[in-house]
């Protein structure tokens, strides 16, 4: 069997916005799925059982009595437990999604320091122990932007990162909760998945991250709608993740992450003058780091420490 089709596929996770854009791509949503996980990060994040009440009868709203939403509320530092298992019990919310601050599109409210996830006494650990208590799930994006010590990650280890540094002790902290890794996209959380997936540890996949590897968006020139987070790795994790889903595990599941954004937007973030005119800088200083190194590697050459040539660039 080469191709199936599902004729009314459930969607894990898509991102419905709100307002005037949710009227619209809500009905797309509903003509496709039978029912979809909405992301909580609008512009001002649903952290609250009230307004998750609010947003939940907006979607149904847009989206039609056909159509079966769900919610998640959004982990800030400062949320309250005691609401969040009010928006549980009413049904509001199934659960809640983790976003470290500053790592995708509206988490400026975001968890600040990820620490605090596995820390007993702060309001993140106790929202998880009460996701944990009633049996809802805790959805991660699982990247960071800076590692353990500070320094910042490279765009393609973030998820690597995550899954070798934070999926341990949060597991080991809170061995009654479920949770569910959010679009992976690499080799290692493959393997973090086949080692431990199950019962208490599911995964979404993408569409894009599956049809797409980073040669993609390069080639012929940038393609920004390309452009995603986590980013499209290289073509070995893309088979990777082409291999685990063909096993059939049943806590994989599909998730387009469908995030709309306004076309010259995701145009001009990826290609505008401004972010030329910050590619140039970042030039001048690569060339300038060039020159050091080349400058410390001719020092080390001539004292006999270093054995590898340099061809300096012409440009330089
Ligand atoms: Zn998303």
């Amino acid at each position: 069997m080469k191709e199936f089709s599902i004729s009314r596929p459930f969607d894990a996770h898509v991102h419905g916005r709100e307002g005037a854009l949710l009227k619209k791509i809500g009905p797309m949503t509903a003509r496709q799925f039978w029912g979809a996980i909405f992301e909580p990060n609008l512009a001002q994040p649903v952290t609250t059982a009230a307004r998750g009440k609010e947003y939940l009868r907006e979607i149904c709203e847009a989206c039609g009595s056909h159509f079966q939403p769900y919610l998640l509320a959004y982990l800030t530092d400062e949320i309250d437990p005691e609401d969040l298992l009010a928006g549980i019990d009413e049904k509001t919310f199934i659960g809640m999604k983790f976003y470290p601050r500053g790592a995708t599109t509206n988490s400026h409210n975001g968890v600040a320091d990820v620490r605090s996830l596995f820390t007993r006494g702060t309001r993140p650990y106790e929202a998880i122990q009460v996701c944990a208590a009633a049996g809802k799930v805790v959805q991660l994006h699982c990247e960071l932007n800076f590692s353990l010590n500070g320094d910042e990650l490279d765009p393609y280890h973030k998820e690597a990162y995550f899954f070798r540094e934070i999926m341990p002790r949060l597991r080991d902290e809170h061995p009654d909760a479920r949770f569910s890794c959010e679009h992976i996209s690499c080799l290692e959380a493959v393997s973090f998945m086949r080692r431990y997936g199950g019962e208490k540890l599911g995964c979404s996949i993408t569409p894009h991250h599956l049809l797409h590897d980073r040669r993609d968006m390069f080639r012929g020139g940038l393609h920004p709608h390309l452009y995603c987070l986590p980013v499209i790795k290289s073509q070995r994790h893309n088979a990777s993740l082409c291999r685990f889903i063909a096993k059939g595990y049943p806590f994989v599941y599909a998730g387009t992450d469908s995030a709309p954004h306004d076309r010259h937007k995701k145009e001009c973030d990826c290609c505008s003058a401004r972010r030329i005119r910050q590619s140039s800088c970042m030039r001048k200083r690569s060339l300038a780091r060039m020159r050091s190194i080349i400058a410390s590697s001719d020092s080390c050459r001539s004292t006999g420490q270093l054995s590898m040539t340099w061809n300096r660039p012409a440009s330089v």
